[in-house]
Order: C-alpha cells, then sequence, then structure tokens
C-alpha cells in the first residue's frame, strides 16, 4: 500500500469533497479516500506501485477540479514534509485575486447606476435613456460573467455533463438566470414586457453576486492559509545546511545528505538538524517547539538531542542516530499532516447532508420559481426569477465544508505545539467523551527508573546478596533490575555471567549463579518454589507500606534476603490526577506491585481505584472490563509494554521520551513525559469539537433563516450572496480563534 497525497484546486464546498472522493474512489486498488477541504488535498491508498494517476487526474478534471500533479519533484507527495505545501496554493489565490479586482472594478459603476436608476432625480442627471442605460450595464457585467466568474461556469458545466450540481452550480445558476433573463431584456424587450414597458433587469444582480462570492473566497482562503501555520512552523524548524565533522575539519553540508552516524558540530544559538546522542560537550537546549516544554533542557554527554530544537548556550558535537524523514521532527509533521486530513465522524454526517443538499435546493428553487410565476401578477416572471436567484444563493453550503476540517487543522497544530501529537480526527472527537483514564504505574506516573533503597541480607553478607542478584538480574531488561544491576555498580561489586536463567514476566527471575539456584521476584514467585518468607513478615510490610517494590531473594531453597526498589511519582503526576479529578474523569492504575505497595503509591499520587499484581497481559482485559460497563476509556502508558492495552482502550495515550513519537497503537502521544498534557489533550478535544458545534451552527443558521426568507421573496438575492461570503469567513475566523486557545 502506497499513500498518496495531492494538492486538488476547484473545490469550494462540502459537496465537492464527496464529489472528488466518489470520483477517485471509483478507480480499481484505491482505498481510503479523504479529502480535505480546508487544506485543498486529497489522500489515498493505492495497491499498485505503477499506478496510473494521470488517468485519475483527467477523471477529476473531467468534473472541473485539478489534480496538480505538476511540479516534477514532488510528484506524488508521500505524506512527509519535503517542500511547504501552502506554496501550491499561492497561484490560485493570485488567480481569485486578480478575479475579484476585476469584478470588483466592474460592479461599483454597475451597482452605482443601478441603483441610482430608480430615483427621478438622478434620472434628470444621467443623460442617457433606459434602453441605452441597459446596454451599459450589459457591457459592464458580460466580463464579471464570462471573465472574473468563469470558474463557477466551468465547473458547473463540467458537473452537468454528469447530472450533478455543488456550490459553484448554484453561483453559476443564479448569476447567470440573472443575467440571462437581463440580457434578452435588453435586447430583445417585446419578448419579456407584457404592456409595452421596458423591463426591469438584473445585471447588478448578477455581478455583485460574483463580486461577494470572489470575496468571499478571497477572504476564506487567506484565512484558510493562517490555519495551518502550526505545520508551517515545524516545518520552517528544520535548517537547511548541518556542519559536520569529517577526520578534524569541519564541513557545511546540505539537510537531505546527512547520514546516521555523521558527526555534527553544534554552535549557541543553532538549529539542531537531527536526532543525536551528544559525544562532546554540553549545553542547555530549548526543545519548547517539540515537547511543549517551556524549560530549556541540560545536555551532556550522552545525552539525547531531538531535531529542530535550537541550542541554547553551549557548544557540542553529536552523532546522528536519525536523519530526514526518520527524525522526530518529519514524525511529528507526518502525524500532524494525517490528523489534519483525517475526517471526525461528526464531518462524515455533514457531508453526507452536503451531497443531497445542493439538488435539493436546485429542485426546490425551480419549485419556488414556478409558485411565483403563477401568484406572482404582473411582473410574475421576474419576480419569479429573483425569488428563484435568492433561493439557490442564500443556499450554497459553503461555509458547510469549512466547519470542521479548519477546526481540526487549528486544533491538531494547537495540540502539537503543546507537545499532544493526535493521530486522527476521530481520535479528537473522542477524547472529549472519556469517562475513565487507566494509567500505568511505572514510567507513567512514575519516573520509571527505580533505584534501591534498602537492602536487607538474612544469614548472608550485603555484598554477597546483592552480588548473586545482580548478577542473575543483569540478564532481564526490566526497570527492577537495572536498579539492582546499578547498585552493585555503585559498590564496585563485580557480577558473574548466570549458567542458566529464566524470566518469568510479571514475576521475577530464576537461574542459577556460581553453582547456587537463585530466584529473586515477588511473593506469588517464592510460594511457587515453597519457599517460606514468614520470617520477613513485618520489614516486607513496613517497606510495602511506604509504595516501595520489595522483591525477595532465596538461595538454594532458602530466603536470603530482601531488596526495597522505589521509583519515585513524577512531580506533576499529583496535580495532573487532581485536574482530572476535578473534571470529573475516573481514574485507575494498575501495575504489577503487589497490593501494599500499590495501594501507598495510588494514595500518593490521588488515585482511589487501583488494580495490584496485574500481569502484563492482563491489562487489556481490564481496559475491556470498564469498557463493558458503558465507560469511555483511555489508556496511558509508555506504548512499549503497553500495546495491547493502549490498542484495546477507546483513546491509547502513550506517553512519549521526547523520542518516539509514532507509537503506532497509541491514538496520542504526549511528545513530553508530562502527565498535565493528559487533561490538556482532553481539553484540546473539547474545545476542538465545541468549536466545529459552533461552525456547524454558522453555517447553518445562514441557510435555515435564509431559505424561507427567500422562496417568500424577502430577500435580494445580493443580501444572499453577502451573506454566504460572509458565513464562510465567520466560520474560518472562528476554528482560527482556537488558536490562542489555552489549554
Ligand atoms: P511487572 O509486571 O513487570 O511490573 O512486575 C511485577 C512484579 O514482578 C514486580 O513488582 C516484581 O515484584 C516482580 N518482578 C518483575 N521483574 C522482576 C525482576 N527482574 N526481578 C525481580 N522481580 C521482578
Amino acid at each position: 500500500m502506497k499513500k498518496i497525497d495531492i494538492p486538488v484546486e476547484g473545490m469550494t464546498c462540502a459537496s465537492c469533497v464527496t464529489r472528488v472522493e466518489k470520483i477517485i474512489g471509483k478507480f480499481e486498488g484505491v482505498r481510503n479516500v479523504n479529502v480535505n477541504l480546508a487544506s485543498e488535498r486529497v489522500s489515498f491508498e493505492v495497491e499498485n506501485d505503477n499506478f496510473d494517476l494521470e488517468s485519475v487526474a483527467e477523471a477529476v478534471q473531467d468534473y472541473g477540479y485539478k489534480l496538480k500533479l505538476d511540479s516534477s519533484a514532488d510528484k506524488i507527495r508521500y505524506l512527509s514534509s519535503d517542500g511547504s505545501p501552502l506554496k501550491e496554493k499561492d497561484e490560485y489565490f493570485e488567480e481569485i485575486k486578480k478575479d475579484f479586482f476585476l469584478s470588483l472594478i466592474l460592479t461599483i459603476p454597475l451597482f452605482t447606476i443601478s441603483m441610482l436608476g430608480d430615483y427621478s432625480f438622478f434620472q434628470s442627471l444621467w443623460p442617457f435613456s433606459v434602453d441605452y442605460t441597459n446596454k451599459i450595464l450589459l457591457i459592464l457585467t458580460t466580463p464579471i460573467i464570462f471573465v472574473a466568474g468563469k470558474r463557477f461556469f466551468k465547473i458547473f458545466w463540467s458537473n452537468l455533463k454528469h447530472f450533478s450540481a455543488e456550490m459553484n452550480s448554484l453561483v453559476a445558476i443564479g448569476s447567470g438566470a440573472a443575467y440571462g433573463y437581463s440580457t434578452v431584456a435588453t435586447l430583445f424587450p417585446e419578448t419579456v414586457s407584457l404592456h409595452g414597458d421596458l423591463p426591469h433587469v438584473y445585471f447588478e444582480t448578477a455581478g455583485v453576486i460574483i463580486t461577494l462570492i470572489l470575496m468571499g473566497k478571497l477572504l476564506e482562503h487567506n484565512a484558510k492559509r493562517k490555519t495551518n501555520s502550526a505545520i508551517k512552523k515545524l516545518m520552517e524548524l528544520k535548517p537547511k545546511t548541518a556542519r559536520i565533522l569529517v577526520g578534524e575539519i569541519e564541513t557545511e553540508i546540505q539537510i537531505s545528505e546527512l547520514k546516521t552516524g555523521d558527526i555534527i558540530v553544534i554552535r549557541p544559538g543553532d538549529k539542531i538538524p537531527a536526532d543525536g546522542i551528544i559525544n562532546w560537550g554540553s549545553s542547555a537546549i530549548d526543545e519548547a517547539m517539540i515537547t511543549g516544554e517551556s524549560i530549556p533542557v541540560e545536555k551532556n554527554i550522552g545525552s539525547k538531542v531531538i531535531s529542530g530544537t535550537i541550542n541554547i548556550n553551549g557548544a557540542f558535537n553529536f552523532k546522528v542516530t536519525e536523519a530526514g524523514d526518520n527524525t522526530v521532527l518529519a514524525q511529528i509533521i507526518r502525524l500532524v499532516e494525517q490528523a489534519q486530513s483525517s475526517k471526525p465522524p461528526i464531518q462524515k454526517m455533514v457531508d453526507k447532508i452536503a451531497s443531497v443538499f445542493v439538488p435539493v435546493v436546485v429542485l426546490f428553487a425551480i419549485a419556488i420559481f414556478v409558485v411565483w410565476l403563477l401568484i406572482g401578477g404582473d411582473n410574475s416572471f421576474s419576480t419569479a426569477l429573483i425569488n428563484f436567484v435568492a433561493v439557490l444563493i442564500i443556499a450554497c453550503p459553503c461555509a458547510l465544508g469549512l466547519a470542521t476540517p479548519t477546526a481540526i487543522i487549528v486544533g491538531s497544530g494547537l495540540g502539537a505545539s503543546n507537545g499532544i501529537l493526535i493521530r486522527n480526527g476521530e481520535s479528537l472527537e473522542l477524547a472529549q467523551k472519556i469517562t475513565t483514564i487507566i494509567f500505568d504505574k511505572t514510567g507513567t506516573l512514575t519516573e520509571g527508573k527505580p533505584a534501591v533503597t534498602e537492602i536487607l541480607p538474612m544469614n548472608i553478607s550485603e555484598d554477597e546478596l546483592l552480588q548473586l542478584c545482580a548478577s542473575l538480574e543483569s540478564q532481564s531488561g526490566h526497570p527492577i533490575a537495572a536498579a539492582i544491576v546499578e547498585a552493585a555498580k555503585s559498590k564496585n561489586i563485580s557480577l558473574s555471567k548466570p549458567e542458566s536463567f529464566q524470566n518469568l514476566s510479571g514475576f521475577g527471575l530464576t537461574g542459577i549463579v556460581e553453582e547456587k539456584a537463585i530466584i529473586s521476584g515477588n511473593l506469588n514467585l517464592m510460594s511457587e518454589y515453597s519457599i517460606k518468607v514468614d520470617k520477613a513478615g513485618k520489614q516486607f510490610e513496613d517497606l510495602s507500606a511506604g509504595g516501595k517494590t520489595v522483591i525477595y531473594i532465596a538461595i538454594d531453597g532458602e530466603l536470603k534476603g530482601m531488596i526495597a526498589i522505589e521509583d519515585k511519582l513524577k512531580e506533576t503526576s499529583v496535580k495532573a490526577i487532581e485536574e482530572l479529578n476535578r473534571m470529573d474523569i475516573k481514574t485507575v492504575m494498575l501495575t504489577g506491585d503487589n497490593k501494599s505497595t500499590a495501594e501507598s503509591i495510588a494514595r500518593k499520587v490521588g488515585i482511589s481505584d487501583f488494580r495490584a499484581e496485574v500481569l502484563p497481559e492482563g491489562k487489556a482485559n481490564i481496559v475491556k472490563e470498564f469498557q463493558s460497563k458503558g465507560e469511555v476509556v483511555a489508556m496511558v502508558g509508555d506504548g512499549i509494554n503497553d500495546s495491547p492495552a493502549l490498542a484495546q482502550a477507546d483513546v491509547g495515550i502513550a506517553i512519549g521520551t521526547g523520542t518516539d513519537v509514532a507509537i503506532e497503537t497509541a491514538q496520542i502521544t504526549l511528545v513530553q513525559g508530562n502527565l498535565l498534557s493528559v487533561s490538556k489533550a482532553i481539553n484540546l478535544s473539547r474545545y476542538t469539537i465545541r468549536t466545529i458545534k459552533q461552525n456547524l451552527f454558522w453555517a447553518f443558521i445562514y441557510n435555515t433563516v435564509g431559505i424561507p426568507l427567500a422562496a417568500m421573496g424577502l430577500l435580494n438575492p445580493m443580501i444572499g450572496a453577502l451573506a454566504m461570503s460572509l458565513s464562510s469567513v465567520s466560520v474560518v475566523s472562528n476554528s482560527l480563534r482556537l488558536k490562542r486557545t489555552k489549554l
């Protein structure tokens, strides 16, 4: 499966979206077609490599839209970060601007003459006869229709060939009808006149409609460009060149030539061009743009650096671990772009409405026309015509198509700048419905860096106990094991390689070290091997009650000691839980620790519901259990051993480590391991969905109020055109407001 993502020109409304999706979706081997009106792009997956994109482009063109396959280099822009996606659209902007100004310059005299023409004061000054004036108006209006407004007619025509209609059709039929009737009335007045008077003409209506709709497009396009500033900002974080060390010599190379293993030289103020690990020097780095964390982070030899962040004061060299499309920055851009072009469920419903809306409106307008023709009296034809035009114009569902995608674009951008990456619109919509959040303890609520706090030997020296246990633990990747090995190292105890070793996930380890049978793990493991632990009793209880993880160590079938390990709570955990409790969201903690350790930690962090001694594979079941009670469940974990639970949850939230952002099973990734971002993510979802709902209200209210008024003959079509262009602008501006929201 290959993902294709290309710009589309000429889409104007929600119904164009479904249209283009349908055209492309009909091709064989094409899947998941997704059109985004706000970013004016289509993305889809194709099955084979030599897929014929040209024929898709032709089919789309046939309907009057244009797939932009040109600009050979990024002919197919995979969802990657190369090139600014905004550049392609500027041409379109320039075209609309030209058309708008032409239209405006002609409309000003057109409108003035037509309006003043009704006053006798003006008529006495005006040197031309009505007949002659109408011809002047015809001359002024013709270029507006055929030059400035040609886009509407082109698309209308292509659509007509396929018996379909969309917003452009409404504008084209509306202004075309006003223009056509007026032209006939001007050139052959006798054909439309009943009593020999010169008939009234509606050139200004046609001209003003085109001008105002173009103005709306222009304002809307301008605002739409602003919605995507987050992606643009992210792209600008990438420097163009990097200085690398070749031997002793510094050479400046293009960023595209960077390879893993290169050594990059960084000075104060430099942007970090790739991901890597510092191998010389130290500095403070501003990582706000990636993680949302505003305080600069101290870095030394061995620290990871992230592409797109900015070095503040020190100088250092680092070895590239990921360059180009694999960097954290590139992944973030890809994720945000993907989210921006995806549709939340709410939009799918809107698309459905929009796809039937236009044909229904056209039929309705025709019905109104007939009714007015029958009841309109003397001037029934022109009254019927103008009301027909008014209905068509006020019914344009232009704002409808922008309501959701602009909010999603701004929302996911706002998330990214706060270190919250949302996979798609669906997750963004779902996050506000979360009722229960399940936290994995280790590495999520706690630092995930446990350290040994007490060693309690029994009939053995402390060093020997530690030496045997650490030798066995050195084979395990568990954080507990790392803590024990670290403790041995700090005491300069040398470890030996176990002769055999077995890892019992969720229980501990067994193995042979220096011909001794060692068992290191929890109570369940001890019971499994019938090891008596009575003599540990009280000490074990006390340490556990203090929130420490205590493991037993048995040697040759006898308990020989305990080691207590503490994993500190993250500084932000308590506050984060407090915030969630305040939001009335239930919180639950899962841990493999025993009950008293778990209880102590849960209490410290402020969680009342916890599950202890959970085996790794049991986490997903607990998520299921809450789901079956009707809860909308979010699971927060580190994405490594929690993958099944993250995938099972309605919303999987992965706590990033700053270097791994594309955690596949998670719908939301918090780039910085800060738990305060969990409530922020929910707020983000709430605000975005609220904005979408407001937008939909504004988009529909113009239509719902306007259509009956127009049908009753109470709405001038020019006012209708103004209302329509304002509705799109108000919707886009409302989405832009979201940008300034504090999460
Ligand atoms: P986990 O499911 O990984 O959180 O582990 C659950 C419990 O099993 C821990 O609290 C320890 O008591 C025990 N355990 C897991 N791994 C080890 C290990 N490498 N050494 C000793 N005990 C372990």
